[in-house]
This record gives structure tokens, sequence and C-alpha cells, in this order.
């Protein structure tokens, strides 16, 4: 009987052990796996889409002034598994969010010419797949997959704003662009000091020193009144893509910015709706190809602006420039003089932009040195 008992435990529990052993053993090899998975920072990705500014998509550069734009990539190791992007059609926007689940990777000054199909060698901060508070940096090229860039592009329908939007915005890349339109280039005197020159690219204002941008509040509050706080800006911009006003130890124009929208809200009752700021070369490019081609709204040819060089703002009271002639607007120019902006440019009648302040000259000459080169 023992016996027999003996037979049928054995027979019940070996299949049990060998299942257990063998389900151990795969767990094992997992962890393996993961162990080494966890320990990588170091990815191969294939460039998809273009690169386009840094500040555009609110992705602030982690050092100062290295990384200048950003670009979608497909991370082979960690995106195994999902669709890829060369055997799909891109023209409808549900297809487009689950490339969007691909990363986003962030470009150094030297790759900024990178192409779509480009594979490099992206690096995080901390190794996968521990949730990444900062996107991976584009490193090392390691070569182009010419196939997937064509299919690429022959599956994505450019004519939609979603396929335009993937493909980086319709032009071929910022660095081909600025051949063409070189940006204007000035010295910047760092800290007032004219013995401390420096630079500055019209536009790539990702690549000037962090210290000399001012960021003014988009939703600036301030105190209206006895007890009383209100916002008194409210910054609605499709043509700019920064906030920022130039820095100088002398002259802060982004708090400037925000004691003038207050004066205008305790005289106007309601906040100061600014419709631009800084610009990168990169927008003013968009803008420059759309004036071209709608003829609307206008725009000074890319590397040019003074949006480029956060010397200038767009003030929209009534948000239709059209506007300006009212008691408000007669106001806005009457005063904001006391806060080293002019309306100038605006009011030159070969550029009608009524909207457009900017630094006084006088201020401006004392920050930005003659420009240097980059011509018409
Ligand atoms: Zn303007």
């Amino acid at each position: 009987m023992g016996c027999g008992n003996d037979k049928i435990k054995s027979f019940l529990t070996k299949p049990k052990a060998r299942t257990r052993r063998r389900f151990e053993q795969l767990q094992e090899a997992e962890e393996q796996e993961q162990n080494q998975y966890n320990s990588k920072t170091r990815y191969r990705a294939t460039i998809l889409g273009l690169p386009r500014p840094i500040d555009a998509k609110g992705i602030q550069s982690t050092d100062n002034g290295e990384y200048i734009a950003y670009v979608r990539i497909r991370i082979e190791e960690l995106d195994n598994g999902k669709p890829s992007p060369d055997t799909q059609s891109f023209d409808s926007k549900a297809t487009l969010k689950s490339i969007a689940s691909h990363r986003w990777a962030l470009v150094p000054i030297e790759h900024n010419n990178l192409q779509l199909g480009e594979v490099y060698e992206v690096e995080f901060d901390t190794p996968a797949p521990i949730r990444q508070p900062y996107p991976p940096k584009i490193r090392s090229f390691v070569g182009t997959n010419t196939v997937f860039a064509e299919n690429v592009r022959a599956n994505i329908d450019s004519t939609t704003a979603a396929g335009r939007a993937f493909l980086g915005g319709g032009f071929s890349s910022l660095s081909s662009y600025a051949n063409d339109h070189p940006p204007k280039e000035r010295d910047y005197y760092l800290n007032g000091n004219q013995n401390n020159m420096i630079t500055i690219k019209n536009g790539f204002y990702n690549t000037w020193p962090r210290d000399i941008r001012n960021y003014y509040d988009k939703t600036a509050t301030a105190n209206v009144g006895p007890n009383k706080t209100a916002q008194v800006i409210s910054y609605e911009s499709t043509v700019a893509d920064g906030n920022f006003l130039i820095a100088h130890p002398q002259y802060n124009f982004a708090s400037n910015l925000v004691q003038f929208a207050t004066a205008y809200y305790k005289k106007w009752g309601h906040g100061l709706r600014i419709a631009g700021g800084g610009r990168s070369y990169d927008k003013q490019a968009e803008l420059w190809a759309k004036f071209q081609r709608e003829g609307y709204p206008i725009a000074a040819k890319p590397g040019k602006s003074n949006h480029g060089w956060g010397l200038a703002i767009d003030i929209h009271p009534m948000n239709k420039g059209s506007e300006y002639g009212t008691d408000e607007t007669k106001w806005i120019i009457a005063n904001i003089g006391k806060y080293g902006f002019d309306n100038v440019e605006g009011k030159n009648l070969s550029t009608p932009e009524p909207w457009h302040f900017t630094v006084k000259a006088s201020l401006r000459n004392g920050i930005l040195g003659p420009i240097r080169s980059g011509g018409q």
C-alpha cells in the first residue's frame, strides 16, 4: 500500500518539481536579461523626422546651450514590438499617435544637420526601463538606413498637417535653410563689460549663454490694488516659441514687461495680451515660408528679426493689429517707453506692424554691438 502511495506521490510531485524548476530557470533568465537591460544607458536609435528648436516643445536644454534641438527617434531595443513606421501608412492621426510613443532626443550642436533615417547612439541619464525624467541625448553617428528613410517618406502624407508636423515643418533642415538665409551676428557684452564680448546669432538663442536670456512669466500675476492680485499677462502666441527677452545687468526687460503689464491692468482692468516674444531661427523660417506662400502674417527673413535677438515683443490688445489706434493702444504707445520699449519699428509705414514693440534703440546699442556678418 505504502509502495503504491509512494508511486502516486512521486507521480504527483515530480512534474510539479519539474515545472517549478523550469519556472525558476525562466525567471532567472528573465532576471539576467532584465539586469543587463537595467544597466544599459546607451541604445541605437533611428532618426524619425527632423530636428526642431528645443524651446518650441517646452523641453529645456539641460546644459548651457549644448543642446539646440530635439528630434523624434525610434529606439530599436526599447521599441521592440511596436509598429514600425516604415511598414504602415501615416495619413491618420491615430497612426501618428502610435509613432509618438517613440522618444524625443536632445540634439547637440554638432549634430544639428542630422537627417531622417540616420542611426545614432543615444544616451539616457539613468538605465532603462526606470522612468526617464529627461529625454535621451544624441551621441555618436552610427550609419544611415536609406531604405528606412525612403519608406518613411513614402508612407507619410506630407499634404496633411499631421504629416508635415511629423516630417518637421516642411523645410529640409535647420542648417541647410540657414545656408540661404544666414543669421545675422552681433556682439554681446557679457555683464555689460566691453572687454568681455561674445558673438550671438539671430534666432539661435539656444546656443547663447543661459544668463543672457530673461524669461518673462506668461501668466504673471501682480498686486494691482489693495488686497488684490490679478493675472497681468496672458500669452497667446502662434508666432513665437520663446517668452524671452535679452538680459542685461542694467536692464531687466522681462521684469520691466511685467511692471508695464501691471500698470496696464491698473489702467484698463484686464491683462496685457502678448502675442509674440523671442523667436527661434526655425520658427522665423516657418513664418517666412508662410509669408511667402500666403502673404500673411508679415515676417522678416529668418535670421534677421529683432525677435530672434530677444529684442521684440508683439502686443495685441484686441488680438487684431488693425484695431490699433484705440485709446487703449494709444496709452500703450505713450507709456511703454518708461519700461525700455518703443514702437518705432511698428510705426514705420514700411513695416505695418503696430503691435510690434522693440527694446529702445538707445538701449539696444548699449547691449549689442553692430551687425557683424550675415548680410541680406
Ligand atoms: Zn513683431
